[in-house]
């Protein structure tokens, strides 16, 4: 990359003025400036590369500027760059085939967002329709989109300031061994703990009550925690013995970031709805939506459904969805994920855990990865207080800012970070990443006791 340090100057004076960013105070940040992006690296004005161990939001799953993407959203935009929703289209008709031919059990109808909290939003709208009852149940250590419902139902502290207590939301502990709420010693009792309190916690709020159980396959933001076997299959028993709707919010895990199509593969998991976003075409053109099963669907086959988007199936984003997935499909992207899981990525932090005591534990599957960053290895006390900002988060600060200055994006969430490159990541350049966590980890180790 040539450096434009003048241009960049601009682009951030104009960002300065104008642009209002999410989750930000907006005179405590400062955003790098970006000139260009290609695979799994993008550049500033300076000239300065960075290997994106983030993919953005968790969501290039094919890495950016794939030229047969690039190229099927220049065709369609040639040909039909917009059409409403009420009418058949061949990139919105095809986008949902290809879909619907990848998820789970009977999950044969798709209702198209614009992304991923909006496809919260319709779940939860359906499960309550279709049951007729108020209530949602969803797990603390979640997140599920920043609009009204989808953040009421998020379990962290993004919820906090947007909390409203008429919701009907219900937040339960899923399991978690490592920081047991269950006061559990293996992975067994966990997941028959977790089971048993979901399951008191439905009997004291009234079953007859809750339309739905909302939960991610494998919390992506919250940690990548993998849910114990028999977990999510004991969920699903629940919900059946209750009539309960089962939604797995897939917006993170699916399509390929856990090396499987979707996480509930992974666990051989049918829920009844299911949201995507995201990877569903790597974030090239905005896009969410709902997988809906057959029984669900059939609620309104005779009913109308009380929803809808001006963009619902947008033809640009969903030739990007269609795309995409032919890519995928064309280049293994989705075995590749797998293999450099198993092969490189979890070999390679488990040995970096060995030599770092700032590393507590180590977990994942696929292109998705975490590392819980402690104070004590003995006592799991977390590198930074939980929700810490400002001062607080230096550890966690410290850390980031040695990965960028050895040109590495991390992502990083309170006390941890997550390694979730593009699935399609090279295995010399998964290493390089690597190496400089290594580095980047001796500055964690430092706030170690
Ligand atoms: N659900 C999960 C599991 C997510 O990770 C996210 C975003 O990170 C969302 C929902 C919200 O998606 P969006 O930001 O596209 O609205």
């Amino acid at each position: 990359p040539q450096p434009h340090p003048r241009a960049g100057a601009a682009v951030k004076a104009a960002d300065r003025a104008h642009v209002f960013h999410s989750w930000s105070a907006q005179e405590l940040i400062d955003p790098l400036a970006v000139a260009g992006a290609e695979g799994s690296y993008f550049w500033d004005y300076d000239g300065k590369r960075y290997l994106d161990f983030s993919s953005g939001l968790v969501y290039t799953n094919i890495g950016y500027q794939h030229p047969k993407v690039v190229a099927a959203i220049q065709e369609q935009a040639a040909t039909m760059t917009t059409f409403a929703p009420a009418f058949a289209v061949e990139a919105r008709s095809e986008a949902a085939r290809l879909i619907a031919e990848r998820t789970p059990g009977d999950l044969d109808k798709i209702f198209f967002t614009n992304a991923g909290a909006d496809a919260v939003e319709h779940a939860v709208r359906m499960a309550r329709l279709h049951t007729g009852r108020p209530k949602v149940l969803s797990a603390y250590r979640s997140y599920h989109g920043g609009t009204q419902q989808a953040v009421n139902l998020t379990g962290d502290p993004r919820r906090w300031a947007s909390d409203s207590g008429t919701a009907g939301v219900v937040h339960f502990w899923a399991p978690f061994l490592y920081r047991s709420r269950f006061y559990a010693e293996t992975e067994e009792q966990e997941c028959a703990r977790a089971l048993e309190h979901l399951e008191t916690t439905i009997a004291f709020e009234g079953p007859a009550t809750v339309a739905a159980i909302v939960l991610e396959t494998i919390p992506g933001t919250a940690g990548i925690m993998l849910p114990p076997a028999g977990y999510l299959a004991g969920v699903r028993e629940i919900c059946d013995k209750y009539g309960i709707v089962f939604v797995l919010d897939e917006v993170m895990a699916g399509f390929g970031r856990t090396g499987t199509w979707f996480a509930a593969d992974l666990y051989d998991v049918v829920p009844d709805l299911m949201t995507f976003a995201k990877g569903v075409n790597s974030g090239y053109v905005p896009l969410g939506g709902v997988a809906i099963s057959g029984e669900i669907a059939a609620t309104f086959a005779e009913r109308p459904y009380p929803g809808g988007l001006t963009y619902s199936g947008h033809p640009l984003a969903c030739a990007a969805a269609v795309a995409t997935l032919t890519v995928m499909e064309e280049e293994g992207i989705v075995e590749h994920a797998a293999r450099l899981g198993t092969d490189v990525v979890g070999p390679a932090l488990r040995e970096l855990a060995e030599r770092h005591p700032s590393v507590g534990e180590v977990r994942g599957t696929g292109m998705f990865w975490a590392l819980e960053l402690v104070r004590n290895r003995e006592t799991r006390e977390p590198l930074v207080p939980y929700n810490a900002s400002g001062q607080a988060a230096t550890p966690m600060s410290a850390f980031a800012a040695s990965a960028k200055a050895h040109g590495v994006w991390p992502f990083v969430n309170m006390n941890r970070t997550h390694v979730v490159p593009p699935c399609n990541i090279s295995e010399a350049e998964l290493k390089e990443g690597l190496a400089v966590l290594d580095t980047a980890l001796s500055v964690a180790d430092e706030y170690t006791e």
